[in-house]
């Protein structure tokens, strides 16, 4: 029987033979995950989850049954160690398996701190998978003190739920300010100014120095202007690598993670890639998304694909976090932006236009679900939007999709 093989149980994965099945394929399918967990959500783990307001069960994507309803063999907490892309095999501990079609789905893989800068003393931790966030949880309490290395989203999300624990937080970004690499410097004064209201310390321009311990356990950080901060425990979030290692012992190409087509399929033409770990054309640019619409619909599509739709996969960017009561959502994709239109609500409602001359390529909407509808709709249609227009609160934006 025809037998295709998923490495990695994350939300591409899951995605990916949920979709093979709806599809009617009728042979054998393996998704073959490091985690001893099934497939479940990660967004949760630096908001709800973390805070307490989220039970594990509601992580997952599926229920456990929904794999075994559906002739799915799971085989979780299992290590894929090698691909022999001639023989078309993949090795695990102990056993090898014979695949007719492969997809790598291995997501990716946090950045650490290095050991010799204090990297591995108990305390240090990464914000990626569930076991990360169950063993940070419990020293997330009230009256404790904690330093988070990177102001990006996810270190901003886990600075807003330590600091509604009651976590005295100190964020240090070693760029001149916070989400530089992802947002305009509007964008990254609206979080500062958020997270200060809520006692946050930023400290933007400063790096880590190196981390000090007390039997092995992390107590003070020394930063690179000299200074230095008494800590209980510290949460590192200064980026993610894609999960590439498998895929280029086996030969695959790489560029910015596994190179896939605009179909998904990478260098080898009986093994495909979605998700985290994918690079993919998109416009004139080869890019890599780390998001879970982004996981869901290439993994989509490359399961048609792999069941010989031959089907185009066209992005659609999108992104959100939740800080405090605010809920940021972003469409489209700011790269070339060269002047941003604000838009500030009297209800407290903020959205950041993004324009390449006078093309909208994205949006940053806080609390505006509005603004953000319009603008996705328009981005995604390639259209734009009249500036003077999206300045004014008291303008109706809905026009603009009728125009
Ligand atoms: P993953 O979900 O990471 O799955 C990959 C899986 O492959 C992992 O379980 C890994 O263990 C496994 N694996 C790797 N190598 C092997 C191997 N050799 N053998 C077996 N298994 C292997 N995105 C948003 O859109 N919005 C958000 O608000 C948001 N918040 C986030 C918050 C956090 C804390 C994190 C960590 C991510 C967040 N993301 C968010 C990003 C989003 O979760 C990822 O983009 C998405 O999970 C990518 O899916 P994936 O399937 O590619 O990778």
């Amino acid at each position: 029987m025809t037998h295709f093989i998923v490495i990695g149980a994350g939300q591409a994965g899951a995605s990916l033979v949920a979709q093979l099945r709806k599809q009617g394929f009728e042979g054998e399918i393996t998704l073959i995950g490091s985690e001893p967990v099934v497939p479940y959500q990660r967004p949760p783990l630096s908001k709800a989850y973390l805070l307490g307001e989220m039970e594990m069960e509601r992580l997952f994507l599926r229920p456990e049954s929904f794999y075994a309803d559906n002739n799915i063999t799971l085989k979780l907490g299992q290590e894929v160690r090698n691909i022999d892309p001639e023989a078309k095999t993949v090795t695990l501990a102990d056993e090898v398996l014979h695949y007719d079609q492969l997809a790598l789905t291995t997501g990716s893989t946090p950045r650490r701190i290095p050991a010799a800068i204090g990297g591995d003393l108990d305390g240090v931790y990464v914000l990626r998978d569930l076991a990360d966030v169950d063993a940070m949880a419990p020293v997330v309490t009230d009256g404790a003190r904690t330093l988070i290395v990177g102001g990006g989203y996810i270190g901003l999300e886990a600075a807003a739920v330590c600091a509604k624990r009651g976590v005295a937080v100190t964020l240090v970004e070693m760029a001149d300010r916070i989400l530089q690499r992802v947002a305009a410097p509007e964008t990254s004064d609206y979080f500062r100014t958020l997270h200060s209201n809520h006692g946050v310390n930023i400290r933007e321009g400063i790096g880590l120095e190196r981390l000090e311990g007390v039997d092995g356990a992390v107590k003070r950080a020394v930063l690179s202007d000299g200074s230095t901060v008494e800590v209980d425990f510290v949460i590192v979030g200064v980026g993610i690598a894609p999960a590439t290692g498998l895929a280029e012992s086996a030969g695959l190409t790489l560029d910015n993670g596994i190179k896939a087509d605009a179909r998904g399929r990478t260098s080898d033409p009986a093994i495909w890639a979605a998700g985290d770990c994918a690079s993919f054309p998109y416009r004139n640019a080869r890019i890599r998304l780390e998001s879970v619409p982004n996981a869901i619909d290439q993994a989509e599509v490359a399961a048609r694909n792999m069941l010989g739709a031959d089907e185009t996969y066209v992005a659609k960017p999108w992104f959100w976090s939740d800080q405090y009561d605010v809920k940021l959502q972003i469409a489209g994709l700011n790269t070339g932006y060269d002047n941003v239109v604000t838009r500030a609500g009297n209800d407290g409602t903020m959205s950041f236009w993004y324009y390449a001359g006078d093309q909208l390529v994205a949006v940053d909407a806080m609390n505006d679900p509005r603004a953000y509808m319009v603008a996705k709709r328009l981005i995604e249609a390639g259209r734009t939007a009249d500036k003077t227009l999206v300045a004014n609160p008291d303008a109706d934006l809905k026009p603009l999709l009728r125009a």
